[in-house]
C-alpha cells in the first residue's frame, strides 16, 4: 500500500512552486483551528495534522475537547479522522483537495443497486476545480494556436481547440454547412448569458448554429459555482454483475462532477461545438462546470508502477485513475477497465478523452436512487 497516494504523501507533491508558502500557511492555520473546525472540506491541508489529532485525546487537552470532537464526529466525518484506509478498504474522504468540498461530508443509510443496505457518504463537490484553472475553450481566431483553446472530443478522436480545427470543420465532418468564423477569420463565439443559455441545450437556436459554445462562471445563476451532493458507498460493494449508468459517473478529488458521455451527436448536428477546456470539462448552464473526459487533470500522488494516477472517485466508492497513454495499458483490465494492483487494490482507469465515456461501468454497487435520479446526464 506504500505507494497508493494517501493525505500524508500529497503534501509533498502540492508543496511545489508557487503553492508552497500558501499550503503551509494554510496547514499551520488548520493546525491552529484544528480543535475546533469540523470542515472535512479542509481535506488537502488537514490531513497534515492527521497524526497530531490523533494523539490529541492522549494529551493532557481535557476531556473538553475530548467530549466535543465526539458531538462532531456523530454527524460529521472529518478528513483527519479517517483511517489510512487502503482504496479497496473504502473511499478516504482526506483524498480530496483543499475547497473541493463546499459542505462538510457527513455519512447515512443507502440502499445500493443490488438491494444491500449499506452506509454512505454524502460528499457535496464545489463545482469548481480547486486544482487547476477553467478555460481556454473557444479559439478567438482562425490562426489561433492550440495555446488559445481547449480541446474536443466527439468519441472517435481528442482534438485541439485551434484555429485550424474550426477551419477545418466542413473536412473532418463531411458537411458544407460548417461555417464557424466570419470573413476576417474571428470565431462565433457565445459572448453574452443569453447566447450560452440559447446554444448550450438539445434545441439550440438557429442563430446560433455554427457556434463554439463556451460558458463562464459569471453566467451561471447568481455567478456561483454549480455544487453537486452525490452519494457513494463508503465501502465499495462489488455487483453481480457490471452495469452502465445514464447519470453522473463520480466526482473528481478537486471537486467537479464527472458526467455521462457528452451529447456529441446533438451537439454536432446544430452545427455547433461544446468546447472542452484541457482538462475535458466545460460549463452548461444548468449543471455548471463537469467534466466529460480525463486528460490527467486533478490527479493525486504519482504513477505507481507504471499505474498513472488516481483523479477520482466513480458512483460505487472505487478509485479512478488517469487513462493509460495509447498502446501502454495492461492486459488484466477487465470490461470496466478496472484491475487490481498491490498499491492501490481494485480500481478504474478513465478511457482516453476521444472515447467521450469517462467510466467504462460500474463493478461495484451504486446507490438506487442516484441512477437517473438527478434529471439526467448534463450535456
Ligand atoms: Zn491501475
Ligand atoms: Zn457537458
Amino acid at each position: 500500500m506504500k505507494n497508493h497516494p494517501t493525505p500524508e504523501t500529497r503534501p509533498l507533491r502540492f508543496n511545489l512552486g508557487s503553492f508552497r508558502s500558501r499550503i503551509a500557511l494554510a496547514a499551520l492555520a488548520a493546525l491552529l483551528l484544528l480543535a475546533g473546525c469540523g470542515s472535512s472540506s479542509d481535506g488537502d491541508v488537514a490531513a497534515v495534522p492527521a497524526s497530531s489529532e490523533e494523539a490529541a485525546p492522549a494529551t493532557a487537552s481535557g476531556e473538553e475537547e475530548a467530549e466535543e470532537e465526539a458531538e462532531e464526529a456523530a454527524e460529521v466525518v472529518e478528513a483527519d479522522e479517517e483511517p489510512a484506509l487502503a482504496a479497496t478498504e473504502g473511499l478516504n474522504v482526506g483524498l480530496f483537495f483543499d475547497g473541493a468540498l463546499a459542505e462538510d461530508v457527513t455519512t447515512e443509510d443507502c440502499t445500493l443497486s443490488g438491494g444491500a443496505e449499506a452506509t454512505c457518504y454524502s460528499i457535496t463537490v464545489a463545482g469548481f476545480p480547486a486544482s487547476h484553472d477553467v478555460g481556454p475553450f473557444c479559439p478567438e481566431t482562425i490562426t489561433d494556436g492550440a495555446d488559445a483553446g481547449g480541446i474536443w472530443f466527439d468519441g472517435v478522436g481528442v482534438y485541439d481547440l485551434d484555429g485550424e480545427f474550426i477551419e477545418n470543420l466542413p473536412e473532418l465532418y463531411d458537411d458544407e454547412n460548417w461555417h464557424m468564423h466570419d470573413d476576417d477569420g474571428n470565431v462565433h463565439i457565445t459572448e453574452t448569458a443569453e447566447e450560452f443559455d440559447g446554444a448550450a441545450r438539445p434545441d439550440v437556436d438557429v442563430e446560433l448554429q455554427n457556434h463554439c459554445v463556451e460558458g463562464r462562471l459569471e453566467w451561471l445563476e447568481n455567478g456561483e459555482a454549480v455544487t453537486s451532493t452525490v452519494l457513494i458507498p463508503t465501502v465499495p460493494v462489488a455487483a453481480d454483475s457490471a452495469a452502465t449508468s445514464r447519470g453522473n459517473l463520480g466526482v473528481t478529488l478537486d471537486g467537479v462532477v464527472i458526467a455521462a458521455s457528452a451529447p456529441v451527436d446533438a451537439i454536432l448536428s446544430a452545427y455547433t461545438i461544446a468546447a472542452f477546456d484541457d482538462c475535458g470539462a466545460h460549463f452548461n448552464p444548468f449543471e455548471g462546470y463537469h467534466m466529460h473526459g480525463a486528460t490527467g487533470c486533478s490527479e493525486v500522488g504519482d504513477a505507481a508502477d507504471d499505474d498513472p494516477p488516481m483523479f477520482g472517485y466513480a458512483m460505487d466508492g472505487y478509485p479512478v485513475h488517469s487513462p493509460f497513454a495509447d498502446g501502454a495499458a495492461p492486459d488484466d483490465l477487465d470490461e470496466c477497465n478496472g484491475h487490481t494492483t498491490d498499491a492501490a487494490g481494485y480500481h478504474y482507469h478513465a478511457n482516453s478523452a476521444a472515447m467521450n465515456q469517462v467510466i467504462e461501468c460500474f463493478f461495484g454497487q451504486v446507490v438506487a436512487t442516484e441512477e437517473g435520479g438527478r434529471g439526467g446526464p448534463p450535456e
